[in-house]
C-alpha cells in the first residue's frame, strides 16, 4: 500500500532544497546480555575494557585530524571534549570497581554506569550538561563498540547517498558525515543556533531541526524531501509534490548561481546609497567563505572559539598570529574583533566557572572580562597588536550600561600604554564599539553613543532578553519574533541614537541575514549588515533593488503595526512588490 504523505514544520537550519531516502541515524541498539565472569577472568575484562579505551582514544584523535584538515580546528575542537571523557578516570574507576564488585562482563557492567551516567545528567535542568550528555553518550557508544567488536559507526560508512534523520545529532556524527554521501539531515531537537544547525551552513547541505516528532513519523527508506529555506519536511510525498519540490530546487540553485554573479558589485541602493555588507565569522578558517560569496569585510568575528575545549588559555602570540592574519587576508577591509563573548551557552573548559542557574543572565560576555582583567589583557592586547597589520576594530559584547563600557575602555587604555611602553606598533585609532544587546543598553543607546566609536545590534540576544524567550529552545521558537514591534522600537532607537552622535550602526545578529527584514532595517538607517557568509549576496541583491526613500517609507509603515505577524506580513508583501523576482523564495 503506498504511504501516506506528511508534512512536518521545524525551523530552518540551513538552506536549499534535497530529496532521497531517509535514514534513521541511532535507533540501532548492541544486544548486551548479562554474562557472569569467573574471578580469574576479571584482569582479562580490565586488560580488554583498557583496550578498548586506547582504540576509542586512538580514533578520536585520528578524526580530530582529519576533521581539523578537512574543515578547520573549530569543528575538530569537539573531540577535545571527547578525549575528556576518556580520560575521565571517575567513570574508569567507577567501572572497574563495579566489575570486581558484580563479576559481570565488562561490557554490561560499562553500558550500565554509561546508562546511569546520561541519567543523572539528563535530570539536572541545565542546557551546558545537556551538551555534555551527547558526548558521553557519543564516546560511550564507541567505546562499547569496540568493546564488541562491532563494526565502524553507519555515518562515515554510508554506502549510498541519504538523508539522515535523527532525533539528535552528535558533534561526531555530523563531523564523521561525509557530504558527498549524506543529502541533507533533519532532527527532532535543537534550535537555529544550535551545533547541528552551525555544521549544515558549513557544510552548505539543506538542513531542518526542532521537528519534535519526525523520528516517529518516517521509517528508513521512506522517500523525504527536506526544505532547508523553509523549515519543512515531507515523509513520502506525491508525485505532484515530488514535482512541485523538484522545481523549486531547481529554482533554488539556479537562483543562488545567480547571486553569485552579484559578488563583485558594490552594495549600494538603487539611489546610490552605499550600505556596508560584511560576513560573520568564528575561526580564521571561515575567510575564504567571506571572500568567495564577496562580502566586503568582516562585521563579526566571534572570538570565544578560542577558549572553548581546551585546558589551556590560548596566549597572546596564538592570538596575535589569528587577528593578524585574518586581517592580512581581509586588507582592505576591516575585521571587527568581537571580544570574548564566554558564558552564556559557551563552554568554559579550562576556567573555574560555577554552574550557574541562568546562565544566559549570568557572569558573561564582557561581565566576565572585567572580573578577569588578566585574561581580558590579554586578548586586547594580541588585538591591538594585530592592528599593526591591517584594519581592525574592536567590539565589546553585552554591554548593559556605560559604565561597561568605560571600565573596558580602561583596560584597554593600559593595554595600549604597555604596549607602547614596550615599542610595540598598533593602530593608535582604532575603532571600539559596543554590541548593543541588552534592552537596558538599546534604551540607554543616546548615552553610551557619546563614548562608543560605533553600535552593533546583537539581535540573537536583543530578541531573547526582550521577549523572554530562549533562543535554543525549539519548544517556544514560535515566540522567537524579530518582527515584534518592541524589536523594531528598540532597533530604531538604537540607531537614531547612534546617528544623533555621528557614529555608525551595524547589525550583526541572525536578523541581518533575514531578507523578510533587508528593507524595514535599510529605512530605519542601518549602515551595515553582516551575516553568515552565504547569506550575503542575497542580502546586496534586495539592498541593490531599493532606493532609500522606498525603504524609509516602507519602515514607516511598519512601525505603526501592532503585531510581529502584521509585520511579517507587511514585509512580505513590500519584499515583493519592490523585488519581485525574490517572490518564490518566500512562498
Ligand atoms: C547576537 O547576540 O546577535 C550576536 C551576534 O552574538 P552571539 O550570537 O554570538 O550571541
Ligand atoms: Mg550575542
Amino acid at each position: 500500500m503506498k504511504k501516506k504523505e506528511t508534512i512536518l514544520r521545524g525551523i530552518p537550519a540551513s538552506p536549499g532544497i534535497v530529496s532521497g531516502k531517509a535514514f534513521l541515524y541511532g535507533r540501532e541498539q548492541y544486544t548486551i546480555t548479562r554474562r557472569l565472569v569467573k574471578e580469574d577472568q576479571l584482569l582479562n575484562e580490565i586488560k580488554r575494557f583498557k583496550e578498548a579505551l586506547v582504540q576509542t582514544k586512538n580514533e578520536i584523535i585520528e578524526i580530530k585530524k582529519r576533521i581539523s584538515e578537512e574543515m578547520g580546528v573549530k569543528h575538530a575542537e569537539i573531540f577535545s571534549a571527547h578525549l575528556l571523557v576518556i580520560d575521565d578516570s571517575m567513570l574508569i574507576e567507577e567501572v572497574i570497581s563495579k566489575l570486581k564488585k558484580e563479576k559481570l562482563s565488562i561490557e554490561y557492567i560499562f553500558q550500565d554506569v554509561l546508562r546511569r551516567y546520561i541519567k543523572v545528567f539528563s535530570e539536572m535542568d541545565d542546557e551546558y550538561l545537556k551538551e555534555r550528555i551527547s558526548d558521553i553518550n557519543d564516546v560511550g557508544r564507541r567505546i562499547l563498540r569496540n568493546l564488541i567488536g562491532a563494526k565502524e559507526d553507519v555515518l562515515s560508512n554510508l554506502k549510498e547517498k541519504v538523508i539522515v534523520i535523527a532525533y539528535d545529532l552528535s558533534p561526531s556524527d555530523t563531523a564523521t558525515m561525509h557530504k558527498k554521501n549524506v543529502k541533507g539531515f533533519a532532527t527532532d531537537i535543537g534550535g537555529r543556533t544550535s551545533h547541528t544547525a552551525i555544521m549544515a551552513k558549513s557544510l552548505e547541505i539543506p538542513a531542518v531541526v526542532g521537528l519534535e516528532l519526525l523520528t516517529k513519523k518516517i521509517e528508513s527508506g521512506d522517500e523525504v524531501i527536506i526544505d532547508g529555506t523553509h523549515g519543512i519536511v515531507v515523509v513520502n510525498p506525491t508525485p505532484r509534490t515530488m514535482k512541485k519540490y523538484e522545481q523549486d530546487r531547481e529554482k533554488f540553485v539556479s537562483y543562488a548561481k545567480h547571486l553569485l554573479d552579484l559578488k563583485d558589485l558594490p552594495c549600494i541602493t538603487l539611489d546610490g546609497k552605499k550600505i556596508g555588507l560584511s560576513a560573520n565569522i568564528e575561526v580564521p578558517e571561515d575567510v575564504p567563505s567571506v571572500v568567495a560569496h564577496g562580502a566586503e569585510g568582516i562585521g563579526l568575528y566571534r572570538t570565544e572559539y578560542f577558549y572553548m575545549n581546551r585546558k589551556d588559555l590560548p596566549n597572546e602570540e596564538e592570538q596575535f598570529r589569528a587577528y593578524s592574519s585574518v586581517a592580512k587576508k581581509i586588507k582592505p577591509h576591516s575585521v571587527t574583533v568581537r571580544t570574548m563573548d564566554l558564558g552564556g551557552d559557551k563552554f568554559l573548559s579550562q576556567l573555574d566557572v560555577p554552574q550557574q542557574m541562568n546562565p544566559f543572565l549570568g557572569w558573561r560576555a564582557i561581565r566576565f572580562c572585567l572580573a578577569r582583567p588578566d585574561i581580558f589583557k590579554v586578548q586586547l592586547r594580541a588585538i591591538l597588536r594585530a592592528s599593526a597589520h591591517g584594519k581592525l576594530r574592536i567590539m565589546y559584547p553585552m554591554i548593559s550600561g556605560i559604565e561597561e563600557l568605560r571600565q573596558a575602555n580602561v583596560l584597554l587604555g593600559e593595554a595600549m600604554k604597555e604596549l607602547k611602553k614596550e615599542g610595540l606598533q598598533f593602530d593608535e585609532n582604532i575603532e571600539v564599539g559596543a554590541m548593543i544587546e541588552v534592552p537596558s543598553a538599546a534604551l540607554t543607546s543616546d548615552i553610551l553613543a557619546a563614548e562608543a566609536d560605533f553600535f552593533s545590534i546583537g539581535t540573537n540576544d536583543l530578541i531573547q532578553y526582550s521577549l523572554a524567550v530562549d533562543r535554543v529552545n525549539e519548544k517556544i521558537a514560535y515566540l522567537y519574533e524579530p518582527t515584534h514591534p518592541a524589536i523594531l522600537r528598540l532597533i530604531k532607537n538604537i540607531i537614531d541614537s547612534g546617528h544623533a552622535s555621528g557614529i555608525w550602526v551595524g547589525m550583526c545578529g541572525e536578523m541581518a541575514g533575514d531578507i523578510v527584514m533587508t528593507i524595514i532595517l535599510l529605512g530605519l538607517g542601518l549602515d551595515e549588515f553582516s551575516t553568515s557568509p552565504i547569506a550575503t549576496p542575497e542580502i546586496k541583491r534586495i539592498i541593490r533593488a531599493v532606493t532609500i526613500n522606498q525603504a524609509e517609507q516602507v519602515a514607516k509603515g511598519a512601525l505603526t503595526l501592532s503585531t510581529g505577524k502584521e509585520v511579517e506580513a507587511y514585509a512580505k508583501s513590500k519584499l515583493k512588490e519592490i523585488v519581485p523576482d525574490i517572490a518564490a523564495e518566500l512562498e
